[in-house]
């Protein structure tokens, strides 16, 4: 097989493990990126996330995680099912409800790199990159044409939306790049500024992490002040308006078929009364393994309350 043949086969098996997009870039130093997040940081739109300023060396080329890398894979997920929650549910951010995604996504990529090992039988070292190893996700699903960045900073791919976790594997062999255009997913659209409660989108592709609700109440470690208690609003965990209102998540998108990556039922009708009741071990039970977990019980009584206070003044 040639490299375009093996190229096929490897984003054929991508779809049939459940991936709606993937495709190839060769490696290069993210020079523009680490720029952007450079001023993110100077600017302090970062807020309190230090470890943004940790493991820059490493996310600015993917040859400081895999010395021979040639070619970096990139993998985009779905997770977008049907939602449907009690009126009086706790709203909580469509990716926290599905059981330990990053699971589900690092099996997939172990699947898929498998996949190419069998091709290039003790010839070929990749690195599977899902959250936890410093990678330009965003920027490197660009790069392999996978879709878009969007006015929200979301990556939108094409017919599958934004709602989509991103994987990489970094590869040690030459793989050609993929191609398609490079589209504007957003046009004279401006849904997501509009309705951002809090103002966090500045402009196009900028964001305040400050005053995001996805920041606050996921990220932010500290308690609460009055105003940015005020500003979570009915959210108890994350925050999916400027993903929701966009055309490219509204429109008729087929529902993932991926195992694994559907909600749990219980987060769709808990309540922020039964989050303040909520003993350690019933923690356990209901969050082990999403990402509210890794927040932890005291954080996430810290955001009941906030939505508890909020609602009162609705
Ligand atoms: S996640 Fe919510 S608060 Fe953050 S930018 Fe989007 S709409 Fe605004
Ligand atoms: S809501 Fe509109 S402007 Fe925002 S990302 Fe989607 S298409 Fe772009």
């Amino acid at each position: 097989m040639d490299k375009e043949q093996v190229a096929a086969a490897i984003l054929h098996k991508a779809r049939a493990i459940g991936f709606s997009a993937a495709g190839f870039a060769p490696v290069s130093r993210c020079r523009e990126e680490t720029e952007r997040l450079l001023n993110m940081i100077r600017e302090h739109r970062h807020g309190e996330m230090v470890y943004m300023q940790q493991g820059l060396a490493a996310r600015t080329d993917p040859r400081n995680l895999l010395p021979e890398a040639k070619t970096v894979l990139s993998a985009a997920l779905p997770y977008t099912f049907p939602l449907e929650r009690d009126e009086d549910a706790a709203k909580i951010s469509r990716y926290a409800m599905v059981p330990d995604y990053h699971r589900e996504l690092r099996a997939r990529l172990g699947m898929l790199l498998d996949f190419i090992g069998n091709m290039y039988p003790g010839q070929v070292t990749g690195k599977v990159c899902v959250d936890s190893l410093p990678v330009f996700e965003k920027s490197w699903a660009e790069k392999a044409r996978l879709g878009m960045t969007g006015k929200n900073t979301m990556l939108i791919v094409p017919g599958t939306g934004s709602f989509v976790f991103l994987g990489e594997i970094v590869l040690d062999i030459e793989l050609p790049a993929s191609a398609g255009l490079k589209e504007n997913p957003c046009n004279g659209c401006d849904a997501c500024l509009r309705s951002c409660p809090t103002g966090a989108i500045l402009e196009s592709g900028k964001l305040d992490a400050r005053k995001c609700i996805s920041y606050l109440t996921v990220e932010l470690k500290r308690d609460f002040t009055p105003k940015e208690s005020a500003m979570t609003g009915p959210w108890l965990f994350g925050c999916d308006i400027c993903q929701e209102v966009c055309p490219h998540n509204t429109r008729q998108c087929s529902p993932s078929t991926a195992r694994g990556l559907s909600p749990r039922k219980e987060l769709t009708c808990i309540t922020p009364e039964e989050i303040l009741a909520l003993t350690r071990s019933r923690f356990r039970i209901l969050f082990a393994g999403t990402p509210i977990w890794r927040t932890g019980l005291k954080r996430l009584k810290r955001n009941a309350r906030a939505v508890i206070e909020n609602l009162k003044e609705c």
